[in-house]
């Protein structure tokens, strides 16, 4: 390494027993669903080779259950006997020819699991599950730790250069460790010592069955966020237990699924959990993993600099580049294309049954269908609309080698980003941004902005493509006054050009009418850091004294008087991620916003908002009336350059309002500019 390296932690080796690491980066286990398809076992092989090529140190697979009680759900992974080895063994010789390393995950899901037959410690039902489980027999419980055991044997047979055992996040090793889930009364539940065998079991046992040359990392819950969780003290003496019976590696895992504190969504800040990965590494002597909101080299850098670990888990980041690392050892920082914790097409996807990919790279699981391959036939293109469709078009046209010339009306280029990056942790849209500004130059696409083009002088110019990405304008509604002083559009809110009053209505409870809540409800407190107000709020423990490393937030109330409506009765939010929505509406309800729902619009005037709400007139006084009514599509110039014969492409908003966010957007934008 020399004295020019970047990143001179994050790329330094680190040597194993079994083999050596080249750097710190280990792609975090991460379910992609691709392994339930039917060509799976290949797809997987492209995804997890590119992330090799792409120069990880070291890739974990998603969770495999070690016997069918285990399983996520009917016919998820599972490693539990040598007819399964073909479809493993298609993964692991990819990945090594790729210069790779990969360790499978096993993950007995306990009652976490949605098969018929589910096992926990205790027949205790999980507040996310429909589900009551069985509770394990003494002898079903020995019989578990042999599965782990030939689980990991089979691993080894499959070509796996080691295994992670998963006992973080709430499934069944954290549910016997933890008081919350463990009253048993035999020898696997009471004491600190009896809840803990179970995982201590498991190690020694495959330790035992795979012998020295196998990496065995085992997944450490290091703070759980529920009610009787771990305390402090237990999580340490579990890390030094599981060292002690032979594990290689601790990596950590952050709060269960269960756990009504966000922990990898955007508005968690990054690296916020080093604490708790540096509470196990000073205790200690074998290396441990960071994990969780861990998106950019040098949050990495730092963590490792200020030895809070002595390595990084990234699962998410990965999959939005799978170049990370070896663009950062090319002081190539700025091509990096980074996670924004959206979880739209990683965890939500997979939550609605979809294979997992990623909105800022569609790319994700789709690494042999989506090639980007050199044009023998390059043409003039012109897009018009520099949002994320019209910037995904042109990166990914010019990248081919097309002459390509983007028309943007603004006097910059993000669209809708440039307002999503205001809300409350979406500034990482800016990485997004910075991204596709960087895309486009590598791609020569000449970027006009401040322009405006008409279908005439488009026509003129015998462009061979023609792609209209003009994007969206917020939809106007019928109300009496609505001419009313007290109006103002969302954008000019969002984008800070108006302020808004202390009283606040905001009409229209989809994405953007929560975003503005939150947009408007948010404050730090002066001279506090965000991470501190994000612990604040959320109520997290940093000291570990508390089981479960929980406290009693203290959010900061809203500094205006918030009322979010919509038409449709019921309960607002349903158009939310499903990881993500419930932790803003948490947010929003702790700061005091309230949500009112079936709601009928009768006039605005000075007295405020008229409405009928049950059937009870009532008037809102407001200062600020925002309408955040949904969005209706930019079309004219599609219509106009059709109505002179030609036939343009239509992408993004301007195609579908109604859909208008960034993953469709740049899906589309992507998908087009390859067939072009
Ligand atoms: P949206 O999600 O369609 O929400 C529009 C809201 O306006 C609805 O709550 C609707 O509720 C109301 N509305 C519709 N027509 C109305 C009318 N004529 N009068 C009064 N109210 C009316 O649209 P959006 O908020 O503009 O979001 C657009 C897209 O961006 C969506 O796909 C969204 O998922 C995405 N997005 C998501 C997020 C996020 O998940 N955090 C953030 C930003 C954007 P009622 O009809 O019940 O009144
Ligand atoms: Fe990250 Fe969003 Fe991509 Fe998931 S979809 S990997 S959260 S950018």
């Amino acid at each position: 390494m020399t004295k020019n390296t970047p990143y001179p932690h994050m790329l330094a080796p680190l040597h194993l027993k079994s083999f050596a690491l080249k750097n710190r980066i280990i792609m975090g286990a991460m379910h992609t669903r691709l392994e339930q398809m039917p060509d799976g076992s290949a797809r997987l092989a492209a995804f997890y080779a590119e992330r090799a090529r792409g120069g990880v140190g070291l890739i974990i697979t998603g969770g495999h259950a070690p016997n069918e009680a285990g399983q996520l759900e009917p016919n998820g992974p599972i490693l539990s006997d040598v007819s399964q080895l073909e479809d493993h063994e298609i993964v692991t010789k990819a990945v090594h020819k790729a210069g790779g390393r990969i360790a499978l995950q096993i993950l007995h899901a306990g009652r976490y699991g949605a098969t018929l037959d589910i096992v926990a410690p205790c027949a205790l039902r999980a507040p996310i599950s429909p589900l009551t489980p069985r509770a394990l027999e003494t002898d079903e419980v020995e019989q578990t730790i042999k599965h782990f055991a030939n689980c990991a044997l089979l691993a080894q047979k499959a070509g796996y250069d080691g295994v992670e055992i998963m006992g973080s996040e709430g499934y069944l090793i954290n549910q016997f460790t933890a008081l919350r889930t463990n009253k048993r009364k035999d020898a696997w539940g009471g004491s600190t010592d009896n809840r803990q065998r179970f995982p201590v079991e498991i190690v020694k046992a495959i330790r035992a069955a795979t012998g020295e040359n196998f990496a065995l990392i085992y997944r450490l819950s290091a703070l759980e966020l529920v009610p009787d969780g771990a305390t402090g003290e237990e999580v340490i003496t579990l890390a030094k237990k599981i060292e002690q019976a032979g594990a290689d590696i601790i990596s950590t895992g952050i709060g269960w699924h269960e756990a009504r504190i966000p922990t990898i969504a955007y508005m968690v800040p990054r690296g916020a959990w080093s604490f708790a990965a540096r509470r196990i590494k000073q205790a200690v002597s074998i290396p441990v993993v960071g994990a969780n909101r861990l998106n950019t080299p040098e949050t990495v850098e730092e963590l490792l600099a200020d030895e809070s670990c002595d390595l990084a888990y990234l699962a998410r980041p990965l999959l939005a580049d799978p170049d990370f690392v070896n663009k950062a050892a090319l002081h190539q920082r700025d091509e990096i294309n980074v996670c924004i914790a959206c979880n739209q097409a990683c965890l939500d996807f997979i939550f609605k049954g979809r294979a997992a990919t990623c909105l800022v790279n569609p790319r994700a699981g789709f690494e042999d269908e989506l090639q980007i391959v050199p044009t023998k036939n390059p043409k003039r293109i012109a897009v018009i609309g520099g949002g994320a469709a019209g910037m995904a078009a042109a990166s990914i046209a010019g990248a081919r080698g097309h002459h390509v010339t983007l028309y943007e009306t603004g006097d910059r280029l993000g669209g809708q980003l440039l307002l999503a990056r205001n809300v409350p942790g979406k500034q990482e849209f800016d990485e997004l941004l910075r991204y596709f500004n960087k895309q486009l130059a590598k791609g020569n696409v000449d970027v006009k902005t401040g322009v405006a083009v008409d279908a005439a002088w488009l026509q003129k110019q015998g462009f061979d493509e023609l792609i209209i990405a003009t994007g969206v304008t917020p939809r106007r509604i019928e109300i009496e006054g609505i001419e009313h002083s007290s109006l103002v559009p969302y954008p000019q809110i969002l984008s800070g050009e108006k302020q808004a009053g202390e009283r606040v209505a905001i009409i229209g409870a989809g994405g953007i009418g929560f975003d503005v809540a939150d947009f408007l409800s948010s404050t730090t407190e002066d001279n506090e850091k965000p991470i501190d107000s994000f612990f604040k709020e959320w109520g997290v423990d940093t000291g570990l004294q508390s089981a479960g490393g929980l406290r009693t937030g203290s959010p900061t109330a809203s500094p205006r008087h918030i009322t979010l409506l919509q038409r449709t009765p019921g309960k607002a939010g349903r158009s939310l991620g499903f990881t993500t929505g419930w932790a803003l509406m948490r947010g929003l309800k702790q700061r005091g916003v309230q949500i009112l729902t079936g709601v009928e619009y009768k006039k605005i005037d000075n007295e405020g908002l008229h409405i009928t709400l049950n059937g009870k007139k009532m008037t809102l006084p407001v200062d600020t009336l925002i309408i955040c009514a949904g969005q209706q599509s930019v079309t004219t110039l599609h219509e106009d350059l059709q109505a002179l014969g030609l036939s343009p492409h239509i992408i993004g908003g301007a195609a579908k309002a109604s859909e208008l966010d960034a993953l469709r957007a740049i899906s589309q934008g992507y998908r087009l500019a390859l067939k072009l």
